[in-house]
């Protein structure tokens, strides 16, 4: 095959050349490297949620290989024919599947621990086998250190903004501020970040999160907006777009991946993807944190707040400014 600046070289050494200059462009381009791609994207997003779900970078990311290729530097240096060839052996970095669709450039904002992996799946396979088990795990260990220096140096803040929390509107007709507090623990099933019986309140910094969180197709709701009057020691699990110290990257990897921001994955007693963060929350408390902010795995911007220990009178620490029912 004819080469425009290649003809010396053997056909395996232009194959390695074709990549060369592809990793170059795709550097210079984004200065990042290939995430994943359409084949394995899944389990990317099974295992770092909440970078796919509020990570715009990685929104940005996303391209096709034909679209990279046209606008790629690679047009000057080969001919049509020989990008047609090379790029059959173009492979996926992350499952090594032929790069012939779509991929995403994407690097974590900071240096994701070696060990997280690993650790990511013998926390699954303990938070199935044996749920009170989890502290004999190093990385649950070191989330519990972690969270208790936390909690040492945090230092109760009023909460920002009102708050909004959803409750179903059938057999609730003239709802009023006492109807958004804790739920009765008798009625209370294991949650996000609760156990089973053990009442917490569950916010939203915006009503449309709150709606996205319960809504349920063909059910109507009510929406309560309310304003905490009180100081709150909370526990920020909040995506960010960085994190430098050993603890703030532990706290991301927490805030990302499927140990806290798995979504829920079905109705029922089994709730395997809470398990982790009702680990977190039972951390949180023994720290003396009040509540916990997270990232909505509902809606992409959207951020919670779960009080962990609410006073059985909401009035003593919250005030209703309205209520709308939607749909
Ligand atoms: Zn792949």
């Amino acid at each position: 095959m004819r080469s425009k600046y290649f003809e010396e070289n053997t056909e395996e050494e232009r194959v390695l050349i074709f990549q060369d200059y592809f990793d170059r462009d795709l550097e210079s381009f984004f200065s990042s490297r290939i995430l994943c791609c359409g084949k394995c994207h899944d389990e990317f997003n099974a295992r770092w949620p909440g970078t796919v779900s509020h990570d715009v970078e990685l929104q940005y990311g996303y391209m096709t290989i034909d679209d990279f290729l046209r606008n790629s530097r690679v047009q000057d240096d080969f001919y049509p024919e020989e990008i047609e060839r090379f790029s059959k052996s173009l492979t996926c970095p992350n499952c090594g599947s032929v790069l012939d669709g779509e991929f995403w450039i994407y690097e974590h904002p900071f240096d994701v621990p070696p060990e997280f992996s690993d650790a990511l799946d013998e926390i699954a396979g303990l938070a199935s086998r044996a749920p009170f088990l989890l502290l004999t795990h190093a990385l649950a260990r070191e989330v519990l250190d972690v969270i208790v220096a936390l909690g040492v140096a945090a230092l109760p803040q009023s909460v920002v903004g009102t708050q909004f929390r959803a409750r179903k509107a059938a057999n609730l007709p003239s709802p009023a501020l006492t109807d958004f507090g804790a739920p009765p623990a008798h009625l209370v099933a294991e949650g996000r970040y609760n156990h089973a019986g053990h009442g917490m309140i569950y916010l939203a910094a915006a009503e449309k999160t709150a709606f996205a969180e319960i809504a349920t197709p063909g059910d109507r709701f009510h929406v309560a907006e309310i304003s905490l009057n009180t100081s709150l020691k909370i526990l920020d699990l909040q995506p960010k777009p960085e994190a430098e110290t050993p603890a703030e990257i532990l706290i991301q990897c927490l805030a990302r991946s499927s140990l806290c921001s798995a979504p829920r994955t079905g109705e029922g007693w089994v709730r395997r993807e809470y398990v982790f963060t009702r680990f977190v929350a039972d951390c949180a408390i023994y720290a003396g944190f009040d509540a916990i902010s997270y990232g909505s795995t509902k809606h992409p911007s959207g951020a919670n707040l779960v009080l962990l220990s609410p006073a059985d009178d909401v009035a003593t620490f919250a005030s209703l400014i309205g209520v709308r029912t939607l749909p």
